[in-house]
């Protein structure tokens, strides 16, 4: 099976720079292969095939493309196409996408390496420490969190710059057999391989490092269940065309019922692949006083279907699962621990104690962090996604699109 490991980097400052170099000639290089793709005939457009066998006249045209490690240039080419794909395949489904869009420097955020162009020590140096290393780049230390299994080859290494300006390398694993790999260690856990999740009201999901998925809209959907309810009404009870009727009924319900289910697997293996640790809150015991009855009945079903799927999914990619006491995560600050009444209309969080300010769901993520780590015996995040926060003031929240979350389901960027 295949599934991925991601740990936090440490890079010098100087190959930190390296890094960012590379992070920018990877993204031109893949607006180029966009720019080559959308002007080529409607009835002759490129493949991947193709693309690639033009990377070497592009080299010399563009001697900035000739920096890139030959696998790198390739895994990029190979983006582009796997986008192309997950783009029609949305399409087919029925949702509404546009063309793939210039990725600009706060888009394109990784660079992907396929069998070659990297290197791990886990041993390194005077300290022994685990070390990375790119081609043309360099050696940087990671947080080696969680060894990879003795069984397992890597295919990919993938460093990424995420928006707070942290670096994490991600490789991607493969075992022959159908070994389930391994949790990682508890004391492994930290606040940047972690996360707290807050299933929302507005979001469907809000994590504690800031991203925001949003609920997939299905408007078109119910319009039609109501259409079907109201020509079942005027149907004369028993008779034939009632019972037909009622199956169109039942085959509206079965299609929302379908594309929520087949929306959970995306975000939950989207969770567990990137994760070590996914923290949520215990529904059980989750306060909803907010919602009217009705409302809580159907979020509550969606949720629990939610949790099920992620608990499901955390044992196939080893991944820590943990329900963690609901009570109060939205009125307490996740920066001073005071409680503060807070109306279901006031969409900020602003600490009266502390000063502490954030967004309402992102405040109820981080205490779901914090108490996943209180109740594991770990205490305080080492580093803590309130400091992260406020460290990036300006777009806060990195909003996830469905499809990024289909495309991150399936690739490691
Ligand atoms: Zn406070």
């Amino acid at each position: 099976m295949e599934y991925s490991h991601r740990y936090h980097a440490y890079p010098t400052q100087e190959v930190a720079e390296g890094l960012e170099h590379h992070l920018n000639v990877h993204r031109q290089l893949y607006n180029h292969v966009r720019w080559d793709y959308t002007n080529s005939p409607e009835d002759d457009k490129p493949s991947e095939y193709d693309q690639n066998n033009k990377l070497p006249e592009w080299k010399r045209t563009w001697p900035v493309f000739a920096e890139t490690h030959s696998k790198a240039a390739q895994a990029t080419v190979a983006r582009f196409h796997h986008n192309l794909t997950v783009l029609s395949e949305l399409k087919e489904k029925g949702y509404n996408v546009g063309r793939l869009k210039r990725q600009a420097p706060t888009d394109y955020r990784s660079v992907t390496y396929n069998q070659s162009g990297f290197d791990l020590d886990e041993k390194r140096g005077h300290d022994k420490d685990a070390y990375v290393w790119f081609s043309k780049i360099g050696w940087m230390k990671i947080r080696y969190s969680r060894p990879i299994p003795d069984h397992a080859s890597i295919k990919e290494a993938t460093f990424k710059k995420e928006t707070t300006g942290e670096w994490f390398i991600t490789f991607s694993l493969e075992t022959e057999d159908e070994h389930v790999p391994e949790k990682p260690a508890v004391e492994s856990l930290t606040a940047s391989n972690s996360v707290g999740i807050d299933l929302g009201i507005l979001n469907y999901v809000h994590t504690s490092d800031g991203k925001t998925v949003d609920w997939i809209d299905l408007d078109d959907e119910y319009d039609r269940l109501r259409h079907e309810q109201r020509k079942l009404s005027r149907k004369e009870h028993g008779s034939n065309n009632y019972e037909k009727q009622r199956q169109e009924v039942a085959k509206a319900r079965r299609h929302i019922r379908r594309k929520v289910l087949d929306y959970q697997h995306k975000i939950t293996t989207w969770l567990v692949k990137t994760y070590d640790a996914v923290f949520v809150e215990d529904l059980n015991v989750k306060e909803m006083l907010e919602q009217s009855h009705n409302a809580r009945n159907k979020q509550d079903a969606a949720w629990r279907q939610f949790i099920t799927l992620l608990e499901y999914k955390a044992a196939l990619y080893g991944t820590h699962v943990v329900q963690v006491e609901a009570r109060g995560t939205t009125k307490e600050c996740a920066s001073c621990g005071v409680e503060t009444a807070k109306p279901i209309w006031v969409r900020e969080h602003s600490c009266p104690s502390c000063g502490f300010e954030t967004d309402r769901d992102a405040n109820a993520a981080m205490n779901v962090l914090q108490r996943g780590f209180a109740e594991r015996g770990l205490g305080w995040p080492e580093s803590t996604p309130v400091e992260t926060v406020a460290a990036t003031d300006t777009d806060r929240f990195e909003s996830v699109s469905a499809s990024h979350v289909i495309e991150t389901g399936s690739l490691p960027s």
